[in-house]
């Protein structure tokens, strides 16, 4: 063997071990150690829900179950500057957030937890009756600093997930929804940019019948956007049937603007806008 060809031969081998050389090599041994855990949590039997009820002779478990599904998905911008910087975020312990993908606006697509597993990504947030979005939730997050656009490639990625999630756990169209519509008084992501009707015409959320943009009837409503009590539907009564928090109305309002009417940021609701709620509502009865 010539000088030359060793000296090929050490610079592939160098180049291969560079390839398989895992930056995240420590954190994901604890991804694996906290997975551990958590098995050992669910292998354990069942207690005796409490010492006050009367106590049976011995314990049965049952023979038919299986992992509980997500079905919601929740997508989210990241805020930051790269797809690193949010990897790097995802696996420090102290920011205390996390999702299962995080897309990058090459469409490269990270999947840093198990779907079955719970990631900290909705914080405090409200959708219809529910209050604990991430037991019944995946989250994605879209590499994007909230003032751009989405890019193509990103977009094709996100479709592609979003698509496997559907089939894998049969989630429902009106499931796909975003950060800022369950936390409306603290969230904007993703921002008014990210393409819903898009997404929808794929069957991920719901999108307004366009024939409201030229039929020009009042929608039915018993009141103005002021949402006032008065008997019938009220414009906040179809948000929150939609699934919004009306507690902070304008922060409802505003929210389902960005995602439905995304080239008007105002809380207000012109005759369009209420003729895009009434259709929006209708599709959830
Ligand atoms: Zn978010």
């Amino acid at each position: 063997m010539t000088k030359f060809s060793a000296a090929l031969i050490v610079a592939a081998i160098l180049a291969a071990t560079a390839c398989v050389r895992n930056p995240y090599a420590a954190t994901n041994k604890v991804y694996r150690q906290q997975a551990k855990a958590l098995a050992r949590q669910i292998q354990v039997q069942p207690a005796q829900p409490t010492d006050s009820l009367p106590a049976v002779p011995y314990w049965v478990g049952t023979v038919n179950f299986n992992l509980r599904k997500p079905n919601y998905v929740i997508i989210h911008h990241t805020a930051q500057s790269s797809t690193a910087q949010t990897l790097k975020t995802f696996t420090l312990v102290k920011p205390q957030v996390s999702a299962h993908y995080v897309i990058g606006r090459d469409g490269q697509t990270y999947h840093m937890l198990s779907d079955y597993l719970r990631a900290w990504h909705g914080g405090v947030a409200r959708w219809g009756g529910i209050t604990d979005i991430n037991s019944v939730s995946i989250g994605i997050e879209l590499d994007n600093n909230g003032t751009e656009p989405f890019q193509e490639a990103q977009v094709v990625s996100l479709l592609k997930v979003l698509a496997a999630l559907k089939r894998t756990y049969n989630i429902p169209a009106t499931n796909f929804i975003g950060h800022g519509d369950i936390a409306p008084t603290r969230k904007s992501d993703p921002s008014a940019l990210f393409p819903w009707q898009k997404l929808a015409q794929r069957g991920f959320g719901l999108w307004y019948d366009t024939t409201v943009l030229t039929d020009t009837t009042a929608a039915p409503f018993a009141t103005d956007s002021l949402g006032q009590f008065l008997p019938g539907l009220t414009p906040r009564e179809a948000l929150r049937i939609i699934g919004y928090d009306t507690q902070d109305l304008p922060a409802a309002t505003k929210a389902f603007k960005r995602h439905f009417v995304p080239t008007d940021p105002s809380p207000l609701l012109t005759e369009t806008d209420r003729r895009i709620l009434y259709n929006i509502y209708r599709k959830y009865l």
